[in-house]
């Protein structure tokens, strides 16, 4: 996998951030939660173990778009560059927009903006899986499928077709 491809727009389990966003680095969390994992005793961890912030000496989060502190850095904004420039590339294309598993708690980051490009763009078409929110926007019914899946069922189908 080309990992400067994959633009992890509601953040990541793998980095860590301020809880306040206080600055806009992250940090990559897997030897943080090794360390936690090794020294768990009863699902409780030693007070040293939890991260805190470098800057504010406050608590550190997961990195997911989940409140107003997410944090985009550099690399966020250097991935949504990326692909802003491969839509105004490829939208008067033959466009395939695959959502997997998007609900409503931030619909205006991908579910809303597939649908509009959905909309606009004469040739795109949109595949939305999901295994609770299935409507869709009645303008693009004609140009769009709905599959009734959840997203591992889904890919290891693909995969294994
Ligand atoms: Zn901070």
């Amino acid at each position: 996998m080309q990992k400067e491809k994959v633009f992890e727009v509601h953040g990541s389990l793998a980095k860590i951030q301020c809880a306040l966003g206080c600055h806009d680095k992250l940090c990559d969390d897997l030897e943080i939660v090794r360390e936690m994992l090794d020294n768990n005793i009863d699902c409780h961890i030693p007070t040293s173990l939890v991260p805190i912030c470098p800057v504010c000496k406050g608590k550190m989060e997961v990195n997911l778009r989940k409140d107003a502190f997410f944090v985009e850095d550099d690399n966020w904004h250097n991935l949504n560059d990326n692909y802003e420039k491969f839509i105004i590339e490829n939208k008067k294309k033959k466009l395939l927009l695959i959502e997997l598993g998007v609900a409503y708690n931030t619909p205006s980051i991908i579910r809303f903006p597939f649908e509009k490009m959905c909309l606009r763009f004469k040739d795109t078409t949109l595949i939305r899986v999901n295994d609770k929110y299935l409507d869709m926007a009645f303008e693009i019914q004609d140009k769009a499928m709905l599959v009734h899946d959840d997203c591992g069922s889904f890919i290891n189908g693909l995969l294994n077709s």
